[in-house]
């Protein structure tokens, strides 16, 4: 409660008065009681008996000095009993005024003895009729001091309502900014979760479209039971069946993991929740194909199951390139190693050869001394075909390509083929007869039919049918990729099949090796596909073999095709019995043993030699006798700067008559069609038979 009162009035008797009137005496009186209880109700008590404090102003402008104190001090009076009339300052209605402009919640006491004012007069002047009583002087005390009760009541209860009302904003506006802030972050929390969700859907769209297009088969399978819940378009390429038929079914079921290695790793990892990366794993596809595949699995929860999400990557494809690369750089290791062995031999060979058949060209020789010298000759024979193969093989081989026509060359051998399989094996030749023409050496392809015809044959002891047909086959970029040895264009294909034992993989894998036989011994050399390698190879061709044991066995030779349309003309064969003569032969060769040979066999024919090891000497001996030179017998290559060919040019410069054979065996550089086209007719490879050698002199000196 505030009791503080302010008089303001000019007139000190005024102020003793009230104080008298408002005093604590006059309240302890059971008159005082009586009133109080009549107006406030019985609660109020003698202990609670009000006391007022009671200061004095006693001009307009000090009990507005003393106001402003008051409020500064924040102890403010709750009532004002100001009097009328106060000269010289302010009168009571202007000294109202003046308080309420800065205190308006002052109850204020009009006393007065006359009528200066109406009523309606002075509260339109203090524009506050509420806050306002009048008093009539002289006072009677029970007014006074029921006004003191009731306005400082009324200035209480206002007040209380007032701080009530500011809790009540204070409240308000605290409840409203929290309901703001509340709001605030409900908008914050709205619009992440609605970017939250714009990004989902974003990543959903895009993991989706990732699945949908990846070019590596990808599948979502449930951990539980292994059951498709989506497949992408390459894993339903890669494993045959339709979404329909995989979507709802299980990987077990359907047996697309046949290796139950692989399988069992696979479901251990799932179950165990782990993630999988590059597991060689296997696929089976709907018509029973097995592919090699490097599985990864990453777990993903959808809902409250967990799946897998499952790539398989195809690289059956790569591993099979991976494993022709292996063999093609095998056999080229092979086939250095082959090529040279067969290179030394072959000099030690035309010497023995030479030789031996040289001896044998003597009469009266002693029984024993012929019969050995026909079995060195022989065995030597024997050892230089052994020779030739592995030359053929490593693809050193001398070969002269002309275009010739697959089907007439078949066709001419099948009935030598017939003879060599026996009856109980029937041979059927089919031909394309629009078959182009192909860029080959003719001795080289019967090669390669003759030891493919074998192979049939013995592969089929029992009897069976020996397919051999032609056609044309046109290679695209999609062949090349899945068979590393083949380049795009046009090729003529030489099938040969059998109904025989077949082959398994083993077998298959070491086929074109050198030596490399099943044969018992005796009965194979492990040559024959070795050579058919070598040829194919030399072609600039390549083969191919499927088989199974039991189901008989394919071979498809592939062999570039020719633009020609017409073969050439043939050659002329010239039969010369006699191959003596007397002519000067400039025999170049390199080797000693092979030199002193051969000019010993041309000697016994009757002609006149010079010899030179190398083509510088050739140049050197040619200076001298020139003049008496018919024929140059050259080695090919040779060391030294000059070769056999270059030496050829320079003579052939100095002597148009000069005839040139080239004798050799070997060298890849010697292919280079210019030298073949040159040489066709005066090439003599190593080694040979002395007759061969003076046959082809005769003949060259005869042309
Ligand atoms: P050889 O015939 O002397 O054994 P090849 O090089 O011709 O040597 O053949 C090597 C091996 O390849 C043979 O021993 C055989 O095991 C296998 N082979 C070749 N052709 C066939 C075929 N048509 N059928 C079954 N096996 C074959
Ligand atoms: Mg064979």
């Amino acid at each position: 409660m505030n009791h503080r009162i302010l008089v303001i009035d000019d007139n000190p008797a005024i102020h003793a008065d009230i104080r008298k009137i408002l005093g604590k005496q006059a309240h302890s009186s059971a008159f005082m009681e009586d009133a109080e209880a009549v107006l406030f109700g019985d609660a109020q008590t003698d202990d609670t008996a009000v006391l007022f404090e009671i200061d004095s102003a006693y001009q307009g402008q000090e009990g507005l000095e003393k106001i402003q104190q008051s409020l500064v001090a924040q102890n403010p009076y709750a009532l004002a009993f100001v009097d009328v009339r106060m000269p010289p300052g302010w009168d009571g209605i202007e000294t109202i005024s003046r308080i309420w402009e800065v205190y308006p919640e002052l109850q204020v006491v009009i006393c007065t003895a006359y009528s200066d004012y109406s009523w309606e007069e002075m509260t339109r002047r203090v524009h506050k009729s509420d806050s306002v009583l009048i008093l009539k002087k002289p006072f009677d005390n029970i007014e006074v001091l029921q006004m003191a009760h009731a306005l400082t009541k009324k200035w209480f209860l206002t007040h209380e309502a007032k701080s009530q009302l500011t809790n009540l904003d204070r409240m308000v506006s605290l409840r409203t900014e929290e309901l703001q802030q509340a709001n605030q972050r409900l908008t914050l929390e709205i619009s992440e979760r609605s970017q939250a969700e714009d990004q989902l859907r974003l990543s959903e769209e895009r993991f989706a479209k990732a699945f949908k297009s990846s070019p590596i088969p990808m599948c979502i399978l449930s951990i539980e039971q292994q059951r498709y819940l989506d497949v992408n378009d390459s894993y339903i390429e890669m494993t045959g069946y339709s979404r329909g038929e995989l979507l709802g079914r299980s990987a077990l079921d359907l047996n697309l993991w046949p290796n139950v290695e692989s399988r069992t790793e696979i479901l251990r990892q799932l179950t165990a929740g782990r993630a999988i990366r590059n597991l060689e794993s296997h696929i089976r596809t709907k018509i029973g194909h097995e592919r090699t595949t490097l599985l990864s699995a990453e777990l993903i929860t959808l809902g409250i199951d967990a799946y897998a999400l499952i790539s398989e990557h195809d690289i059956s494809q790569r591993l099979q390139l991976e494993a022709q690369l292996r063999q093609a750089q095998k056999m080229e290791a092979i086939g250095h190693l082959a090529a040279g062995v067969a290179h030394d031999f072959r000099n030690i060979l035309t010497v023995i050869l030479g030789h031996a058949n040289l001896r044998l060209m003597s009469k009266g020789l002693d029984e024993k001394v012929t019969e050995s010298l026909r079995q060195i000759s022989e065995a030597a024979q024997r050892a230089s075909n052994l020779t030739r193969q592995l030359l053929a093989f490593s693809r050193k081989q001398i070969i002269q390509l002309q275009a010739i026509d697959l089907n007439d060359l078949i066709a001419q051998l099948s009935s030598m083929l017939v003879r060599l399989i026996g009856e109980h094996i029937t041979l059927d030749c089919r031909y394309d007869h629009d078959l182009p023409f192909t860029e080959a050496d003719s001795c080289s392809i019967e090669q390669i039919l003759m030891n493919l015809v074998v192979n049939a044959r013995d592969a089929m002891p029992e009897g069976g049918r020996l397919t051999i047909s032609t056609s044309l086959a046109v290679i695209d970029t999609d062949y090349v990729s899945k068979n590393s040895e083949a380049t795009p264009g046009k090729y003529v294909c030489m099938t040969v099949v059998d109904t025989g034992c077949g082959m398994d993989d083993a077998t298959m894998e070491r086929l074109f090796e050198p030596f490399f036989t099943t044969k018992e011994v005796g009965k194979g050399t492990g040559m024959g596909l070795a050579t058919v390698y070598g040829i194919v190879k030399q072609h600039n061709g390549w083969s191919e073999v499927t088989s199974q044991p039991g189901h008989g066995t394919t071979f498809k030779v592939y062999i570039p095709a020719s633009d020609r349309k017409q073969p050439p003309a043939e050659k002329k064969n010239i039969v010369t019995r006699d191959f003596a003569g007397d002519e000067t032969i400039l025999i170049v060769e390199d080797e000693e043993p092979v030199r002193r040979f051969v000019s010993d066999l041309l000697q016994e024919y009757g002609y006149q030699v010079r010899i030179a090891s190398s083509g510088l000497e050739a140049l050197r001996v040619w200076r001298e006798h020139s003049g008496d030179i018919d024929l140059l017998l050259t080695d090919v290559v040779m060391p030294e700067s000059i070769s056999g060919l270059q030496l050829a040019e320079k003579l052939l410069a100095d002597k148009q008559s000069l005839k040139v054979i080239y004798t050799s065996g070997y060298s890849i550089e010697l292919l280079d069609t210019h030298f073949q086209s040159r040489t066709r007719v005066n090439f003599l490879p190593k080694p040979y038979h002395p007759l061969k050698l003076a046959e082809a002199v005769r003949e060259c000196l005869d042309t």
